[in-house]
């Protein structure tokens, strides 16, 4: 659905009335639309704070990019020099920086401070630097995970991290910047590649103001196709033929993989437009039928010899308060967005469906972890997801991953349903001062979905401009 104040506002008209009221102004954010785009283009500041263990993997990324690289040279920071890196990286003195210069993004590995005195150095890189962060650019911190450090000291000064980015992301947030963590266990600091290119790229538009964690996990053997990544998997997207799920079928197979689109068979006709516009199949079935996790299971295991990526995508809405919640509300959707998912992937691994390294993505939503009026059912589904991918990341073998997104507010049929106050109010509460689109949701699955994501696992991704709201 439109978002009429969103257009207005960036006409020429329309801003300038916009400006004279100075009214919240969204920016048009910079998407992924140029097929085999560079992941960073620009000008881009690195530095470390010294001990850092990420910076090698940082400038090898960087260095992947068409990006020029520069390191701030001051006396708290690691000189360019001594950044163990192939790629070419130049000085730059903070007062060299003129106040019209730009950069696409700043990166920096925290990983070696371990006391809260070291953690002026985080201070001493972004502060000369930040107002000259461009429109949609992006900020980088790598951290150590705190629940992992060593001391209480260390942990403190890399919980530190999360608060100061969650802030530098509400700063900067109305010129369309988005600002991260990324948390790597002892020893995983390898695993950072992708999180750190979705990060950086465009196709984290509408994420901000997150931790994402890595952990140690096994290399991929065989080089990445970084712009084909899913090439030779199999997935299946549930709830495919409208909103989001279409976003995440069409994203999935943009970057290589054979998708098979779910939904109930009233949606058919619409489903299979989706399956036919990306050279996937469909499955026209209620994941709620008692059979339902059978016939997928037999379904994938016959036609393709396993999964490689399940999205568990379809949910429902049915809102009321508490007090006049009907019990069929609180049941439909209970079985449809919490229990049909557990039903289901027990199924694919009592029958082996999965193959190694399979994905499996969960939906979740910021009323999951906020709450939310007239939602005791949809936010009580929602966590419940949120559980339950923290509980089965730590079981699983053979590479296999889970995690879940939590959209916030998202432009499709579902959020057009909610009256027009509390849209607009559920729209404009973010950073980013507007919703964002199903492709935003999309992305950020492609990027759990991915082979490089060997080391995520057990996250919850917000894709929510930063809401006001929850944590
Ligand atoms: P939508 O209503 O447009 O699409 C949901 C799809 O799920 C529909 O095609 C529907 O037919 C399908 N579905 C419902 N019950 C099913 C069943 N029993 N079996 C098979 N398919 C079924 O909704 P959307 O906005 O695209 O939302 C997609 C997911 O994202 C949902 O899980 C939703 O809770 C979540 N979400 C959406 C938002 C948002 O702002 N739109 C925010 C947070 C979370």
């Amino acid at each position: 659905m439109s978002d009429l104040y969103h257009k207005v506002s960036n006409s020429p008209v329309g801003r300038s009335v916009v400006s004279a009221l100075n009214l919240p102004a969204p920016v048009v954010l910079e998407r992924h639309n140029r097929p085999n785009a560079p992941f960073l283009e620009g000008e881009v500041l690195v530095s470390a704070a010294p001990g850092g263990k990420a910076i090698e993997t940082i400038c090898s990324v960087l260095g992947a990019s068409t990006a020029s690289l520069f390191a701030l040279d001051q006396k708290t920071l690691v000189p360019a020099g001594e950044m163990k890196s192939k790629t070419k990286i130049s000085p730059l003195k903070a007062d060299a920086i003129d106040a019209k210069r730009r950069f696409k993004a700043l990166v920096f590995d925290a990983t070696g401070i371990t006391t809260t005195e070291d953690l002026k150095a985080v201070y001493e890189f972004f502060h000369p630097v930040i107002r000259n962060v461009g429109k949609c650019g992006r900020v980088v911190i790598i951290g150590t995970e705190p629940s992992a450090c060593a001391t209480p000291a260390m942990a403190a000064s890399q919980k530190a991290l999360e608060g100061f980015i969650r802030s530098v992301a509400k700063e900067t947030g109305k010129k369309g910047v988005t600002a991260q963590v990324i948390y790597a266990t002892p020893g995983s600091e390898n695993q950072i590649e992708s999180p750190l290119r979705f990060f950086l790229s465009p196709r984290s538009a509408y994420v901000s103001g997150q931790a994402i964690s890595v952990s140690k996990a096994a290399k991929p053997k065989s080089a990445l196709d970084w712009n084909a990544p899913l090439n030779g998997k199999v997935a299946l997207v549930t709830g495919a033929s409208r909103g989001i799920g279409e976003a995440i079928a069409k994203t999935l197979a943009r970057d290589g993989a054979h998708v098979v689109c779910l939904d109930v068979p009233q949606a058919k006709e619409a489903l299979e437009s989706v399956a036919t516009s990306i050279g996937g199949n469909t499955l026209a079935l209620d994941i709620t039928e008692p059979n339902a996790p059978e016939v997928i299971s037999s379904y994938f295991k016959e036609k393709f010899g396993g999964l490689d990526i399940v999205v568990h995508n379809a949910g429902i809405t049915r809102d009321k308060t508490l007090g006049r919640m009907p019990d069929h509300f609180w049941d439909l959707l209970i079985d449809i967005n919490l229990s049909s998912e557990e039903r289901i992937n027990d199924a694919l691994f009592a029958n082996e469906v999965f193959n190694k390294n399979a994905r499996i993505v969960c939906v979740s939503s910021i009323s999951g972890i906020a709450g939310n009026v007239g939602q005791s059912n949809y936010a009580a589904s929602k966590s419940g997801v949120i559980g339950y991918v923290e509980s089965l990341s730590k079981q699983l073998k053979g590479g296999i991953t889970i995690n879940a997104v939590a959209p916030g507010f998202i432009e499709t049929q579902m959020t057009a349903a909610i009256p027009f106050m509390i849209r607009e109010a559920g729209r404009r509460m973010n950073s980013l001062n507007q919703g964002g689109q199903p492709e935003d949701v999309a992305e950020a699955i492609a990027f759990f979905s991915s082979p490089a994501s060997q080391g995520v696992n057990g996250n919850v991704l917000r894709v929510c401009g930063q809401s006001l709201i929850g944590k």
